[in-house]
């Protein structure tokens, strides 16, 4: 099951919750974007080059678990799960994803992760279109630029020291669509045959039996 969608839809918790339901694995490709932008700003690269960029990111030493319910992220076995939600990395993950080298090297490892069991759920951007255009349900997520920025504000007041800062929140969602929205590679967009489900104004729960309904539907009548 393919899960798509710009940030701030709920796509992240709605996928762990249908993936925990229909006894699926999970893969969150965003956290393996997040690595690679890690490395390259420990490594003090210029995001700006490049080739710089790809080189760094070559052979990438990252592991993502498949429990939807644990997140399990490690950079040279380094649990990294809450640095790669940090600032720094949120504002540079655009930059280093739209370097064609990094989404093929990471594409690759995509495939092989999220075929690896019988049943998966995987979520990111071009999941249905490229990564796995022949997944059985195909799921985009959207929701307007003015909820998606209030979901990640409430998010942020709720964290530890987090601050309430609504028009900063609005304004680099805006930025990180755009940037996904119009690089050359793979583009944020539904694929095709994706389900495009608006969730503005849905509440959590409505989003997981939906898409709970939709994997019931088109994986298999075991579920
Ligand atoms: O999902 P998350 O917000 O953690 O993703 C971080 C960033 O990684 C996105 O803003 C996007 O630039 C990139 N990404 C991507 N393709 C994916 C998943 C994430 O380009 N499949």
């Amino acid at each position: 099951m393919a899960i798509d969608g710009p940030s701030g839809t709920g796509k992240s918790s709605v996928s762990r919750q249908v993936a925990h339901r229909i006894g699926a694995g999970y893969l969150d490709t965003g956290a393996m974007y997040r690595v690679a932008t890690l490395r390259v700003l420990r490594g003090a690269v210029d995001i700006t080059d490049p080739v710089a960029v790809a080189d760094s990111v070559r052979g990438l030493p990252v592991s993502v678990g498949s429990d939807a319910l644990v997140e399990e992220i490690l950079l040279s076995g380094e649990d990294v799960s809450a640095e790669i939600r940090g600032d720094a990395v949120t504002a540079a993950v655009s930059a280093v994803s739209a370097v064609p080298d990094v989404r093929s090297a990471l594409v690759e490892v995509q495939r092989a992760l999220g075929t690896a069991r019988e049943r998966m759920v995987v979520e990111g951007r071009d999941i249905g279109s490229v990564v796995l255009p022949d997944a059985d349900v195909k799921v985009f997520l959207t929701a307007t630029a003015e909820a998606r920025a209030h979901r990640r504000n409430r998010q942020n007041i709720a964290a530890a020291g987090g601050a309430d800062d609504y028009a900063a929140v609005l304004e680099s969602v805006r930025r990180r669509d755009h940037l996904d929205s119009t690089r050359a590679v793979s583009p944020l967009r539904p694929a095709d045959d994706a389900r495009v489900v608006d969730t503005s104004d849905m509440g959590f729960d409505d989003v997981v039996q939906l898409l709970t309904e939709l994997a019931r539907e088109n994986m298999g009548a075991a579920l």
